[in-house]
This record gives structure tokens, sequence and C-alpha cells, in this order.
């Protein structure tokens, strides 16, 4: 069973084509979802968290205090560095543990944002890349969470661009709103199905 992450710009339209590998019943790992209920359930990362950010990381009913968290690492790199490091092997762990789990698949999908900014991408046996041009990200996006264009800029000036990322990827789906999405995963599918059976073999 191979390990393939799938990564794009914000409002490239990753989650979308996820849903579509879903139909054809491969298992999806979604890294951010799944650090966010990390951060709340593993109490080995909670006690971490709040011994660097101090016990107001966390409400009473021990959720997390986003405003406050935000507030003190979106105000200093080298802090939200830090609180990535703690995330990260927990992370790491969660996701080998999932992917052991699944069963009768030839490959399984971990979306992340962030695969090649967080080196991820060293632990996937094949990567996926969802590009689209970026006027069209920023319009899907303000569209989607309903935020003004320069917050969308910023998010993007945070990550890496598609120029950086196209080398480092082994496939790429092209989500311009034009290019049919389905042959070009079935195309990756099956070529994944292939090389997974000759792993096997
Ligand atoms: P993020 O990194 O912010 O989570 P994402 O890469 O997962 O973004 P999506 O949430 O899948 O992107 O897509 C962004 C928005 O654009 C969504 O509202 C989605 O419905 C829309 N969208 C994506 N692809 C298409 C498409 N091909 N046609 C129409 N709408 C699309």
């Amino acid at each position: 069973m191979l390990q393939v992450g799938i990564t794009g710009g914000i409002g490239s339209g990753k989650t979308t084509i996820c849903k579509i590998f879903e139909i054809l019943n491969i298992p999806i790992y979604y890294a951010d979802d799944q650090a966010k209920k990390l951060m709340v359930t593993n109490e080995l990362l909670i006690q971490d968290i709040k011994d660097f950010l101090g016990p107001d990381a966390y409400t009473k009913e021990g959720q997390l205090n986003r405003p406050y968290i935000a507030n003190i690492v979106f105000n200093d790199q080298s802090k939200l560095d830090r609180l990535n490091s703690l995330v990260h092997p927990a992370m790491y762990k969660d996701g080998q543990r999932w992917h052991l789990q699944q069963k009768e698949v030839p490959y399984t999908l971990k979306e992340a944002a962030i695969l090649f900014e967080s080196k991820g991408n060293a632990l996937m046996d094949k990567t996926i890349l969802v590009v689209a041009p970026l006027d069209l990200r920023i319009q899907r996006v303000i569209a989607r969470d309903k935020i003004s264009k320069e917050a969308v800029l910023s998010r993007i000036s945070k990550q890496m661009s598609d120029e950086e990322k196209i080398p480092l990827a082994d496939y790429i789906i092209l989500n311009n709103g034009k290019a049919p999405l389905v042959p070009q995963i079935l195309k990756i599918h099956d070529k994944l199905a292939i090389l997974s059976k000759k792993r096997l073999g």
C-alpha cells in the first residue's frame, strides 16, 4: 500500500479533488483537520502546548483558545515554528498509524496544505500537486471564506509558490475550471494502482 501526499496552495481545490478520490474508495487523511483534533485529544501534546504557551492556550472546556494562540504565534514566526514542531511528531505518528490501519486499497492519500513546506513529502511514496491560476484561487477563497482579498494574499504569501512546488511533485492536477478533473484523476489513480501492484509483486 503506497502512501501518497496531495497538496496545493490555498484555494487550489485539494479538498474538492479529494472528494473525487473518495468516490474511488481511496482513504483520505485530512491533515489540517486531524491536527486540530489531536491538539484537543492527545494528552502529551496538550501538555506540551500548555508548557509552551501557558494554561490559557485551552478553555475550561478543553477546547483550543484560538484567539489567544493566534495572538501569540501569528505575531512571532519563531513561536509558530515551535508550535508546529510540537504538533508535527504527534501528527506523524497518528498519520502512520492511520495508514497502517487501511486495508485492501492500492494507496492512501494524505491531504496537507503545507506538505512541501513541512518536508512531509519525504515520508510519502508519491506526491500530487493541485494547481490553479492565482486570480481564480483568490476568487474561490473570497467566495468560500467571506474574507478580503488582502487576507487571502497574506495567507498565500506564507506558502511556497506553484513554481517552487511543481518540480517537487510527481503528478500535477490542473484545476483551472476548464480542464476536466475526472480524467486527470483517473489517470493518476490508474498509475498508482499499477505501481502499487508492482511493489507487491
Ligand atoms: P484550502 O487550502 O483553503 O483548504 P483547497 O485547496 O482545499 O483550499 P477547496 O476548498 O477544494 O480548496 O476549493 C476552494 C473553493 O473553490 C471551494 O469553495 C470549492 O468548492 C471551489 N472549487 C474548487 N475547485 C472548483 C472547480 N473545479 N469548480 C468550481 N469550484 C471549485
